[in-house]
């Protein structure tokens, strides 16, 4: 009985608590639209059918570190290189918020020319805009968290894309996973709204691993929640490891997305583009297994195609204006609308 996906479904639902062994059990489960539809029930009763728009800026694709699966890695010759100037970050949030946009988020590599200074004038001045600010430009020490927190940006988000501490290590050179966790503690420390998310279909990853992060990102307790799909690209170092597994990992990632909404009924989880890259409605099927959050890109059409993490991103053609309208219209076409407010996570419980 307690190994049926019926009890288990249903005592996610009642106590929004499972352990290792039941999630690792949803994790295998065939019953998807059970698991998907259960997942949806508990985001319409919490949230409602509002759907969070965050702005999404790419502002420089230089990155220091060379993370073996990310197209930003240093050693990537291949990469156009591009850095967008302070001021011109910040129209481009303006132009944001004339589109409608509550928050914006600020996304980079690791990049060392954006200085302390730099950035504390960009979220300053952004503030003044009255948008939410949600950062997301890697490992910092905790005074440059600090400094964000005290200049006006509200969230932070720095996956941790895998708990599975060799592999991390093997995937991330330079870096370790006991830092990265130390960088989640200084983020929620410094006062931020805590994101992280974890990649599906990492080469080496294992379903039992993935149990493991969905429990640590419970412990956290993350405010949101961002699942990525494992994209192989080739111009990536990771093509030199042995075994690559290069299937579609839409579904995995529905699933893990489907059991946070489970466990934490009332954050916030973005229907990534990754999941549009590897179905032609991922997004729309992601906001209907749990998500309640979409990041439209909101950078100009000529940096988009640099920022390239993975091969065959969504909208690279696409203009700010047209992924706004775009996004609504889609939104509406499931019943659901984009919320007026910033989003921010409790204060938009429904019940
Ligand atoms: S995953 Fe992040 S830190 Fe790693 S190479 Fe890509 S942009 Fe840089």
């Amino acid at each position: 009985m307690k190994n049926n996906i019926n009890y288990i479904l249903q005592k996610s639902i009642n106590s929004h608590n499972l352990d290792e062994k039941e999630i690792l059990l949803l994790l295998k489960t065939k019953s998807i639209k059970k698991l998907t539809s259960s997942a949806d029930m508990i985001r319409k009763k919490y949230l409602g059918d509002e759907v969070h728009l965050r702005a999404l800026i790419e502002f420089s694709n230089y990155c220091k570190q060379n993370c073996l699966y990310c197209g930003l890695q240093k050693t990537n010759l291949k990469l156009d290189r591009y850095r967008i100037k302070e001021q011109d970050i910040i129209n481009l949030a303006k132009q944001a918020k004339n589109y409608g946009y509550k928050t914006v988020v600020l996304q980079s590599g690791e990049d060392p020319y954006y200085t302390i200074k730099k950035m504390v004038y960009i979220i300053s001045e952004i503030k003044k805009l009255d948008l939410a600010i949600t950062l997301s430009i890697g490992e910092k020490t905790f005074n440059e968290y600090k400094s964000y927190r005290q200049a006006g940006a509200d969230r932070y988000l720095l996956r941790i894309e895998t708990t599975d501490e060799k592999l991390y290590n093997k995937l991330n050179p330079g870096m370790n996973l006991k830092n990265r966790m130390q960088c989640l503690e200084n983020i929620k420390k410094s006062g931020f709204e805590v994101g992280s998310g974890i990649m599906v279909g990492l080469p080496g990853q294992t379903l039992e691993s993935i149990a493991k992060d969905i429990i640590y990102l419970k412990s956290i307790p993350v405010a949101m929640a961002g699942i990525g799909p494992f994209i192989y690209n080739p111009d990536t170092s990771i093509s030199h490891l042995e075994k690559i597994n290069k299937n579609n990992h839409f579904d995995l990632s529905l699933k893990v997305m489907a059991i946070l909404r489970l466990i934490m009924p009332d954050i916030n989880i973005p229907a990534t583009t990754a999941m549009e890259t590897l179905n032609h409605n991922g997004r729309l099927i992601a906001l209907q297994s749990g998500a309640n959050v979409v990041m439209p890109n909101a950078t100009e059409t000529i940096y988009r195609k640099k920022y390239e993490i993975y091969p065959g991103k969504i909208c690279l053609n696409d203009s700010p204006e047209h992924c706004r309208t775009c996004i609504e219209s889609k939104i509406k076409s499931i019943g659901r609308f984009i919320s007026k407010s910033k989003g921010f996570h409790n204060s938009n419980v429904a019940i």
